[in-house]
């Protein structure tokens, strides 16, 4: 029987989508199709066959998916349901409902919209992208891998605001986290890098990408992590500010007479490293640091404060660290990032050797000296397999 799934990751206006060999990991193909529903679309599809691309204008979810069936039956492999065990789509919020991946059925769904209030921007993306797999490849089991759901371990006194008790009960006021496949994954890779089992370590993985989130995973459960109810909550991000203080918010409403979507948009899409320097790409911010650009300098520097910051309290809370983690474009390939926030950490275990960090490769691999107590690895992260990992374990439990 086939171990391939497709894993479809819808946004608002893009599929990106992939089909992985949920044992091996392997990528067999895959694709992506942007600008749904506006003029000027593009597609793009790598499979076993060749590349397409193409720059027709698609009108919706459902004509995108049509796009790349019709691609993968001409640069390959075969989508028939005899060669796919199953779909594995992202959900980027399952609420307190779901702490694992989930067999997709109307009950699913039904419940996946009433979580819409709280990922008003994803969650329906993601339903749309379902509804229009469901219709074209029916035949083959669908699966929801959540966001959200490797932190449904943290204890309460982790995801409790300090905020009226009746907001979290009547209205899911909460911390949930995000990157919940990644944080995952990582750990459990920096666990076999190790040479131990996920049980017997506690790791702080970093995930630095557009969006950034640490997580503190104790014996392979998440119980911190830096994303609150929303993905603003924490690190600071490519457009997202992470940690604000909450009053900013009524100040900039009455000082300037800013709405809550005026506000939130400030706050999720011109704030973090683009609101510091203008550039929230992570390349382009290192040249103007290299070529001496005082913003890009004062950027980087919050950023990794901030990093810092979260990386002291979660070394509080493990009690004791065997690894840290560092993923995602920025963590994976940024020396100087990963050298600056763990500047000074020495009298904590924590040490960098120069010329290990120096490297740059995409594999797996320690950043720290041999005799470090704490180890700082660099683990690519994996999310399509890891949804596909997950989406088998659902339709063949052990
Ligand atoms: P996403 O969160 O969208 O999956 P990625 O994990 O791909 O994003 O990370 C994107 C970020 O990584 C961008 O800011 C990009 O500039 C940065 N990045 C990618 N490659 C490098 C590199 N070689 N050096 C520094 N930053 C990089």
């Amino acid at each position: 029987m086939s171990d391939h799934v497709l894993v479809i990751n819808a946004g608002s206006s893009s599929l990106k989508y992939s089909l992985v060999d949920g044992r091996s990991g392997e990528s067999l193909a895959g694709g992506i199709v942007e600008r749904i529903g506006e003029a000027g679309g593009s597609q793009t599809h790598r499979g076993p066959d060749g590349e397409s691309r193409g720059d027709e204008t698609i009108g919706s979810h459902e004509e995108a998916l049509q796009w790349a069936v019709e691609a993968f039956s001409s640069y390959g492999p075969s989508l028939d349901s005899s060669d796919l065990a199953a779909v594995g789509h992202r959900v980027v919020h399952g609420g307190s409902r779901f702490g694992s991946p989930a067999l997709i059925d109307d009950e699913l769904i039904a419940e996946v919209k009433d979580l819409v209030p709280l990922a008003p921007l994803h969650n329906p993306a993601n339903l749309e992208g379902i509804s229009v797999a469901r219709r074209l490849l029916g035949e083959v089991p669908h699966v929801a891998v959540f966001d959200t759901a490797f932190h449904q371990t943290l204890p309460p006194y982790a995801y409790t605001y300090a905020v009226p008790h009746s907001w979290a009960e009547e209205h899911g006021i909460r911390r949930y986290g995000f990157h919940g496949t990644s944080h995952s994954f990582v750990a459990e890779q920096a666990a076999r890098l190790l040479g131990r089992e996920p049980a017997e370590v506690n790791v702080i993985v970093l995930h630095l990408g557009n969006g950034c989130s640490a997580t503190a995973v104790r014996g392979g459960e998440s119980v911190d992590t830096s994303m609150g109810l929303t993905p603003l909550e924490g690190l600071v991000m490519g457009t997202r500010s992470g940690d604000v203080d909450p009053a900013i918010l009524g100040h900039l409403a009455r000082e300037l007479g800013w709405s809550v979507d005026e506000i939130d948009r400030a706050l999720n899409s011109e704030s973090g490293l683009k609101g510091l320097s203008g550039e929230n790409d992570f390349r382009e911010l290192s040249r103007r640091r290299e070529a001496g650009d005082s913003l890009a300098q004062l950027a980087f520097d919050v950023y990794c404060y901030r990093i810092k910051k979260y990386v002291g309290a979660y070394y509080a809370v493990l009690g004791r660290v065997d690894a840290i983690v560092f993923t995602a474009g920025v963590g994976q390939h940024s020396a100087a990032v990963r050298a600056a926030s763990l500047e000074n950490l020495s009298s904590l275990g924590i040490d960098i050797d120069p010329a290990r960090n120096a490297e740059d490769s995409s594999t797996a691999r320690f950043v720290s000296p041999d005799d470090s107590p704490v180890a700082v690895l660099v683990i690519p992260t994996n999310e399509e397999w890891e949804i596909a990992r997950q989406s088998l374990s659902v339709i063949r439990p052990r």
